[in-house]
């Protein structure tokens, strides 16, 4: 399993599949706890996450720590990725093409690491993995789509000039973590919104 997300690792740190890389300093692959029972999505690395090649070490990073913490999780327990690897310009949001271009990276970590479910973080993530819109009237929520599991958040660069938010980011942190635990015991869990297949 550590070959493989490597593996994964190198071919984003090379990937010249789409016009994001000629802008970029470094791609960012997924980082973390390739044995987590959670892999949390975000849209795609900012500056700081573009200078240094990892993602979510900026302030909207710093914001997802200190939710996680406030669920008595850290940070080296998950495994962190985005939908897209590169930074886009002026961070604008991704477009189809570069979604799609890079689509193929996420879902190789999904496969290797099979967690048990993906928090979907902000309106990107959700409109790219379940074609959803408007995550704050989703979020709280679990989904089910090809019998994988999904649980919705606000984006963490949501809350940084939000107190109201950073709130509802800790609650539904503390929510998935009490369905992570449901999920390990093998209970039954309530799925809110069931994808046809
Ligand atoms: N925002 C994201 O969506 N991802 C990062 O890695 C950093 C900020």
């Amino acid at each position: 399993m550590e070959k493989k997300i490597l593996k994964i690792k190198q071919q984003v740190i090379r990937c010249t599949e789409c016009e994001l890389n000629k802008t970029r300093n470094n791609s960012v692959p997924g980082k973390g706890n390739y044995k987590s029972d959670v892999i949390f999505v975000g849209e795609a690395p900012g500056k700081n996450e573009d200078l240094k090649g990892e993602p979510f070490i900026g302030i909207a990073g710093k914001k997802l720590s200190i939710a996680l913490e406030s669920a008595g999780i850290s940070r080296e327990e998950v495994y962190i990725t985005n939908i897209v690897k590169c930074r886009p310009p002026k961070n604008r949001v991704p477009t189809t093409i570069e979604r799609d271009t890079c689509s193929n990276y996420l879902k190789k970590e999904i496969e290797i690491i099979n967690p048990k479910i993906i928090c979907v973080l902000g309106n990107t993530a959700f409109n790219s993995l379940l074609g959803g819109k408007e995550i704050i009237k989703f979020r709280g929520k679990i989904i089910k789509k090809n019998n994988q599991l999904y649980f919705l958040s606000v984006h963490p660069a949501a809350t940084i000039y939000n107190q109201k938010l950073i709130d509802v980011l800790k609650k539904d942190m503390k929510k998935l973590f009490k369905i992570i635990k449901e999920l390990k015991n093998e209970r039954k869990i309530k799925v809110d919104i069931e994808y046809a297949s």
